[in-house]
């Protein structure tokens, strides 16, 4: 007998559950989310830093961080599973004026948008945070106090045990190996096709909707049902320190701008992350040793006694980021196969902009609008249509 749904989740990951969960607080349990992995959070979700942030340089960027962090803060209450929401903040921190007029023009926006809290800082209030950095070449920052840091593995777990209590449906170790399309023509006007199903390794599953949440092979399910999707696979690693007692126990992500590096604590050790501009496009997902010593000079330089830490390259990792051409993601009903649903390219935000990306999906599936942005900023048409929305404020 085949399955049937109204809606099918392709991936599990945290945007697959937030979605799943968003469905099901607004009435919608009749969901099934397909996962190949035997586990949760194989894909980028276990892999992340679990950074969470407001200071972003576009609108639609900070409107989604505004919603998605007050609604961190209240995780624990209302999905009923720790998020381990850390109000540690970011600090950016400036060695150029040209760094400092974008910081203060991103501020701005942020304060227009109500995120009230951002703060510019000097070099002596950024040496307060931490008196070890090297801060001959600051001369000022921004800092967020309600920015800060949560278990991605435990919001994701949190969105689906609480989907899953409402009736969705969760199938692992299954994988979508197909999406049945049926022609339309003429009837819907901007759609020639429409969803009729999924196949998978388990058998059909007869659904009118599909949620692509497949993170960085988002461009593979497209693929399956016909559609091109510009979201890239690049690896992004990340280097543990052994525990180490030289910087404070509490302190912010700092981010040294002239380089890019950042770190925050993790336990007893510091966590450390670049974005290494020589990496290139592809599913690699092994640590490479060499990273280390790169990270370690850009550390070494802004934190000197991080020349101090011990590192354990087989302690490293690496995941990958889920790139689009303008660093923002996708989100949305695909223009040519009727019941195809977006929510994808992320470009390293996803965890951080989960609660706002799975709202705005069900809004979508099930009103059609959604009152949180207006979503046609994220289509996929923007990139055809040259409505571009440079998101600078990578990490
Ligand atoms: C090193 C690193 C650090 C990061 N740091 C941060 C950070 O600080 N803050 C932040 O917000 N974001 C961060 N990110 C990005 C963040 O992790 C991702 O944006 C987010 O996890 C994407 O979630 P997802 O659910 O879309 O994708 P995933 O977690 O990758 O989930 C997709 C799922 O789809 C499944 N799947 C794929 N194809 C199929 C198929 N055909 N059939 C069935 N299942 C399928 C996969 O197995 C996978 O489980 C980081 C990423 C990395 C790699």
């Amino acid at each position: 007998m085949t399955e049937t749904a109204d809606v099918v989740i392709i991936g599990s990951g945290i945007v697959g559950s937030s979605v799943a969960y968003h469905l099901a607080e607004q009435g919608c349990t009749n969901v099934l989310v397909i996962e190949r992995e035997a586990h949760q959070g194989k894909g980028s979700t276990g892999k992340s830093m679990g950074g969470v942030r407001a200071q972003f340089a576009t609108d639609v960027n900070i409107e989604m961080s505004r919603y998605s962090i007050d609604f961190f803060s209240r995780f624990d209450e209302v999905v009923g599973h720790p998020a381990d929401y850390r109000a540690h903040g970011y600090l950016f921190c400036a060695t150029n004026e040209r760094q400092l007029d974008y910081l203060k023009t991103n501020r701005s926006r942020q304060l227009a948008l109500g995120v009230k809290n951002v703060e510019l800082v000097s070099r002596d209030d950024i040496l307060k945070f931490v008196p070890q950095l090297r801060a001959d070449d600051i001369i000022g920052g921004t800092f967020c106090p309600t920015d800060g840091f949560v278990d991605p593995h435990s919001v994701m777990m949190g969105f689906m045990l609480k989907a899953r209590e409402r009736g969705v449906r969760l199938w692992l170790d299954t994988q979508v190996i197909g999406i049945e399309t049926l022609e339309c023509g003429g009837s819907m006007p901007f759609s020639q096709r429409k969803v009729q199903g999924v196949v998978t390794s388990r058998g059909t599953v007869s659904t009118t909707i599909v949620v692509n949440a497949a993170g960085p092979w988002a461009a593979q399910v497209a693929r399956l049902a016909g559609t091109e999707l510009p979201v890239e696979p690049l690896r992004r690693q990340l280097v543990p320190t052994e525990p180490f007692n030289q910087l404070p126990q509490r302190f912010p992500m700092v981010i040294d701008m002239s380089t890019g590096f950042h770190f925050r604590r993790e336990g007893k050790g510091i966590l450390l992350a670049w974005n290494d501009p020589d990496e290139t496009v592809g599913f690699k997902t092994g640590f490479d040793p060499k990273f280390v010593e790169k990270i370690l000079t850009r550390a070494a330089d802004r934190v000197p006694c991080l020349v101090d830490a011990e590192v354990n390259p087989r302690r490293a990792w690496a995941g990958l980021y889920e790139m689009t051409p303008d660093h923002h993601a996708i989100i949305g009903p695909a223009a040519n196969v009727a019941g195809l649903y977006f929510v994808n390219g992320f470009s390293g935000h996803g965890v951080m902009h989960s609660p706002a990306s799975g709202r705005i999906t069900a809004d979508l599936i099930l009103n059609g609008t959604s009152d949180l942005i207006d979503a046609s900023e994220l289509s996929l048409e923007r990139f055809a249509e040259g409505r571009l929305l440079e998101e600078t404020a990578v990490l």
